[in-house]
């Protein structure tokens, strides 16, 4: 792999951050079998720039617009819910015509992404996509992801820096090394394919400030749309609404992503064990690190545990209709990504109060202060009369 020259390496990086090398997790997998399903409006697709946009509309004054929920020019799904430039056989006639440098840079890097830490750039994926989750795929290679991960000048580009971690909602943010030291075990247990619930050590549903995960799920449901990714806001609320209310019925919507999902399963004869799959997403969610600037470690370790649990509930309740496990689990995954990614969760994020942690020396003050209490308390009355008295 040929090496950038020392001004562009400078302009990759910010003040101790940098994307070289370029790390993979170990463990992760992936490669495009043209499931079909990220080109459709199960997301947002876009956001493009004002060249990608001119260069899009030339070839279909459909295909991109401004988006006036997005606030931002989009690619435009058309009718089915498919991207305007999606053949009927999967793939996109933009790249089958002009080549992958010609698809907007959102397009050529999905469902890849890349962060740059001390250590260098961690090449990460989403989960919400076949070619992600299920089949036989094979380990991330450099030479494989780097190409999609490159901006127009032939460059890697970060999608965030992440100098330091905050492990407590109130406490000061950690150095990297620090972090690993946490990180590090926690990834390998993760890899392992352990059930990964009992590794984050949280409980899900924290208590929120100002808020009620029944009405959270109320809301999301009132705002669902008749897009893929409203259907999948549905799901999500369903599914929160039986771990909240177990004893109600099941109402599961209809999944407009299930085409995509029969094409993956039918070239997967070899299911997949559904903790591992679990677990795999789990550790690219920590391994991303796209929380770090917005929530401390122990925040992020209770979200992830109530969109676990979400994600256990709806696999149970697709495995009842019928659906193979993997299967369920990799669409469970999807929707539990698409909505911890939206607004909707982004926005609770803040108000999430998992229990604090004491540090050590806090918890020591805290033990002595007891004893100091209980060994007052065990005092005589005429000792305590004349502990008072002096
Ligand atoms: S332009 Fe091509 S790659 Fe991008 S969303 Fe449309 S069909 Fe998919």
């Amino acid at each position: 792999m040929a090496t950038a020259p020392r001004e562009a390496r400078a302009q990759e990086t910010s003040p101790q951050t940098t994307l070289r090398p370029i790390r993979m997790r170990p463990g992760a997998r992936y490669t495009c079998f043209g499931d079909g399903l990220c080109c459709t409006d199960i997301h947002g697709l876009g956001p493009i720039t004002r060249k990608e946009l001119v260069e899009i509309r030339r070839l279909d004054p459909r295909g991109a617009g401004w988006d006036d929920g997005f606030e931002d020019h989009m690619l435009q799904p058309a009718a089915d819910g498919g991207c305007h430039f999606l053949l009927p056989n999967q793939l996109c006639d933009v790249h089958a015509r002009f080549g992958p440098e010609a698809k907007p840079e959102g397009c050529r890097r999905f469902p890849l992404g890349l962060t740059a830490t001390p250590e260098g750039g961690r090449v990460t994926t989403f989960h919400r996509c076949t070619c992600r989750t299920l089949g036989e795929r094979p380990e991330l290679e450099e030479e494989a992801v780097l190409p999609a991960l490159l901006d127009r000048r032939g460059r890697p580009k970060a999608d965030r820096h992440v100098k330091k971690v905050r492990l407590r909602r109130k406490g000061k943010k950690v150095g990297f090394a620090a972090w690993r030291a946490i990180e590090a075990p926690l990834l390998d247990a993760l890899q392992a394919g352990a059930a990964p619930a009992p590794l984050l050590g949280a409980e899900p549903f924290p208590r929120l400030a100002k808020a009620h995960w029944g009405a959270f799920a109320e809301d999301l449901l009132d705002e669902r749309d008749a897009t893929a990714f409203g259907v999948a806001s549905a799901f999500f609320a369903e599914a929160m609404r039986l771990c909240l209310y177990p004893e109600e019925r099941e109402r599961w919507p209809w999944r407009p992503w299930a085409p995509a999902y029969d094409r993956a399963e039918a070239r997967s004869p070899a299911p997949r064990k559904v903790d591992a799959m679990l677990a795999d997403w789990v550790a690219d969610e920590v391994w991303a690190l796209s929380w770090a600037d917005v929530v401390s470690f122990d925040v992020k370790r209770a979200e992830l545990a109530t969109r676990l649990a979400l994600a256990r509930r709806i696999i149970a309740g697709l495995v009842d209709l019928g659906t193979r496990a993997d299967r369920a689990a990799a669409e469970a995954i999807m929707v539990v990504e698409l909505i911890g990614e939206s607004e909707h969760w982004t926005d609770l994020l803040p108000r999430m109060r998992p229990p604090q942690e004491s540090s050590p020396a806090k918890a020591a003050k805290k033990k002595a202060a007891k004893k100091a209490s209980r060994k007052k308390k065990r005092r005589r009355p005429d000792e305590r009369r004349a502990a008072s008295a002096a």
